[in-house]
């Protein structure tokens, strides 16, 4: 039996670069993935003479070679910095109102923080104020974290000292705002629905609506891409975790594609290996799954193995929002249809809370549409004079899943055909020059990630169920989570978590 210090299940974010950093710093580390590719969401595919990125519209946390960010550095240490064009995005995002008019915020604080005062004047000193606010929660909240790694490390922590005596006094912004929605912020600082919409833009990189999502989270994506900029990279987020599993390779790990794990072999309750799904045991002193916490209790172990403090510790999340996604090819470019900034967010009413509503039903009439065109920012994703678009809504998988095979094929293709008419309405001409398509609904997600409802960012992301409550918690010794299940979702935010959990078991085995 091959015997290693770590197993990693599963090779989306997490799971590369946590078997990443522990082949980097010398442990036996075997990574499992059952798809023939790594990359989870982060990966891509081919239609025509078009390669599609699935998942990716902007990585955080890479700063610039002059002010590199954590990602810059965890990628240089596995030494596929180099091998990487990154490509740095100027414009967070568009947001394009029901009136045809829109708004683009600068990547920078300054500019952004001038134009929104010149688009909005009314209401200027509350936009300063905003933007002091969001940088001084961040900055209170990384003291706070670097305070409370340095405590006893039991679990809940981090928990028990937000509620402290004392806290209020250290951290102000932090105390004032930690467990309020953005909707509450908004709704404190400004009238304009249009200037709302325009700051809370990132609530859709989480799934959830301005009334339900985090502050806390908003505040840290608005700094994190402003402070380290969007980027984007040549090649499809594929690229990037090719190079990272080509790294653990490199570094003495080893991969197994197109083999899944079937079970985790638990030992006096403790995981001392897995069975993969052609029956071959592996043993290890540690086990990491990239997957998700429901489906490695409830599928890679029998329903006698589940402590039942696990299921107790789950009961309070609810599984997240899954995407409906329209992958088009364009002859065209950009310009010629009339896209101007690469990510944006475009809404049918000024009420995104009631908008979103749309994500419980089965097509997209009224649900916020997020398009991505790649070409702006790099006109060599495509062929010359062609262009990449993906313009998708976030969807639950419930109404997808009482669909027979029959009415699943329809509805697809009728769901495609709702957002290009929407694009059409906003870019006129759009539909002729379409030369390739595909669609991906929340089936497609949950076929290839394996993951309940599909979920693209894991549990809910609402104010009780992340930031400080996220159920990284494992009730079995020895088996540890690193995924968008237990963290905050997103390429960077995982990366750098997986790294986390990662050295801390490398300096255990
Ligand atoms: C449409 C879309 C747009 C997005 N946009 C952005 C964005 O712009 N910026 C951003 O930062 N984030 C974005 N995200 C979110 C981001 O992609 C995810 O948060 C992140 O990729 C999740 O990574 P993960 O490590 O949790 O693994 P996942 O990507 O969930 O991958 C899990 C892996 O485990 C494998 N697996 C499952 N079961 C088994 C098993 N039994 N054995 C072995 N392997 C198994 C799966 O095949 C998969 O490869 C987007 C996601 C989607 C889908």
């Amino acid at each position: 039996m091959e015997q290693y210090d770590v197993i990693v299940i599963g090779a989306g974010n997490g799971g590369l670069a946590a078997a990443a950093t522990l082949a980097e710093k010398g442990k036996r580390v075997i990574l499992f993935e059952r798809h023939n590719i790594p990359g989870g969401c982060g990966s891509s595919f081919r239609r025509g003479r078009f390669e599609f990125e699935i998942a990716l519209h902007q990585l955080s946390h890479m700063g610039t070679p002059e002010n590199p960010g954590p990602l810059r550095e965890q990628f240089a240490r596995y030494g596929i910095l180099d091998e990487i064009d990154w490509i740095e995005i100027k414009e967070l995002f568009r947001v394009n109102f029901p009136d045809g008019t829109g708004v683009s915020l600068p990547a920078d604080r300054e500019k952004c923080v001038a134009h929104l005062c010149k688009e909005f004047p009314a209401e200027a000193e509350a936009i300063k104020e905003y933007f002091k606010v969001v940088y001084d929660f961040c900055d209170e909240s990384t003291a706070f974290a670097a305070q409370s790694a340095k405590s006893t490390g039991e679990p809940g922590a981090l928990k028990k000292l937000i509620m402290k005596t004392g806290f209020p006094r250290i951290y102000p912004t932090l105390a004032k705002y930690a467990l309020k929605s953005t909707q509450e912020v908004l709704d404190e600082f400004f009238k304009d629905p249009k200037l709302q919409l325009a700051l809370s833009a990132y609530w859709c990189f989480m799934g959830m609506p301005p009334e339900r999502f985090p502050f806390a989270i908003l505040a840290k994506c608005t700094y994190f891409y402003t402070e380290t900029k969007p980027h984007y990279l040549r090649g499809t987020s594929m690229m990037m975790n090719q190079a990272i599993m080509e790294a653990v390779g490199r570094m003495g790990g080893v991969v197994r594609l197109n083999c899944g794990v079937k079970r985790i072999v638990l030992e006096n309750g403790a995981a001392v290996g897995v069975v993969d799904e052609n029956g071959v045991e592996y043993r290890a002193k540690k086990i990491i799954s990239n997957i998700s916490p429901l489906t490695t209790y409830g599928a890679l172990l029998a329903p006698e193995e589940v402590p039942e403090s696990a299921r107790e510790y789950l009961k309070p999340y609810t599984v997240g929002i899954s995407a409906l996604t329209c992958f088009i090819g364009l002859d065209c470019t950009p310009e010629e249809i009339g896209f101007t900034t690469s990510f944006t967010l475009n809404y049918e009413s000024l009420d995104a809370n009631k908008d979103f509503r749309d994500a419980y039903q089965l097509l997209p009439d009224h649900d916020p549409l997020v398009a991505t065109c790649y070409t702006v920012d790099d006109p060599s994703v495509s062929p010359p004079g062609t262009s990449i678009i993906t313009a998708g809504t976030l969807k639950y998988s419930a109404e997808w899943e009482k669909l027979t095979p029959e009415q699943y094929y329809e509805m697809k293709y009728e769901a495609g055909r709702r957002i290009v008419a929407r694009l059409e309405k906003m870019y006129p001409g759009f539909t002729e020059h379409i030369e390739e398509m595909e669609i991906a609904t929340p089936l497609t997600h949950m076929r290839y990630l394996n993951h309940p409802g599909g979920a693209i960012y894991g549990y809910e992301q609402d104010r009780m169920q992340s930031v400080f409550f996220f159920p990284a918690e494992s009730k079995i010794p020895n088996l540890e989570f690193a995924s968008g299940w237990v963290t905050s979702c997103g390429f960077g935010p995982n990366y750098q978590y997986a790294d986390g959990v990662a050295s801390k078991i490398a300096a255990e085995v």
